[in-house]
Order: C-alpha cells, then sequence, then structure tokens
C-alpha cells in the first residue's frame, strides 16, 4: 500500500516538475509590446500573469509536501500523525498521500 502511494507521490512529483518547468521556460509574461498591446489586455496579461504566479507558488508548496511524504517514507515515519505519532487512516492517506496528521490532529495543521 505505501508502494502504491509513493509511486503516486513520485508521478505527482514529476507532474508538477513538469509543470513548473514549462512555466519557466515560457519566461515572465509581463513583458509586453506596449505598441501592440491596448491597456486593457494589458491589465490582461498582468492579471494572467499573477494567475500564473500564484499557481506557480501553489505547485512549489505542494512539491515541499511530496518530498517531505518521501523522505518520510524512506525514513519508516510514513503514516504516522507528525503530531501525536498515531497511525493516519490509510483511507484519508490515499485521499492525499502528502497528510502528516490523524484526524484529531489535522485542526491544528497549518
Ligand atoms: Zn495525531
Amino acid at each position: 500500500m505505501i508502494e502504491q502511494l509513493k509511486q503516486r507521490l513520485l508521478d505527482l512529483r514529476s507532474e508538477l516538475m513538469e509543470s513548473e518547468k514549462a512555466y519557466r521556460a515560457s519566461g515572465d509574461s509581463i513583458e509586453l509590446d506596449q505598441t501592440r498591446v491596448g491597456r486593457l489586455s494589458r491589465m490582461d496579461a498582468m492579471q494572467a500573469h499573477q494567475m500564473a504566479l500564484e499557481t506557480s507558488r501553489r505547485r512549489q508548496y505542494q512539491l515541499l509536501k511530496i518530498e517531505g511524504a518521501l523522505r518520510r517514507i524512506d525514513s519508516k515515519e510514513y503514516g504516522y500523525c507528525y503530531v501525536c505519532g498515531e497511525e493516519i487512516d490509510i483511507r484519508r492517506l490515499s485521499a492525499d498521500p502528502t497528510i502528516t496528521r490523524c484526524m484529531g490532529c489535522v485542526d491544528l495543521a497549518e
């Protein structure tokens, strides 16, 4: 079961890394040809830029959580609550393999 979760984490990680790489390769889209683009579409572009930035931030946070989960799998700490040490329900883990807290401690989450 843990092996399956690990595989999912690895797949998810490479997916996220691919999107992040593509995002970075696309460069900063805020650089616009001002003679060609009107004020309105410049605002659109800036909005799109902000959204892309936010998406990238979320992606990086998700990647950190995945790295953490993979580290815990390797150190055999995976599947135990970070707060109280109780075993985390496997159904909750399969819903989100990056969770670190049991049901009782989830309210204390960051
Ligand atoms: Zn707990």
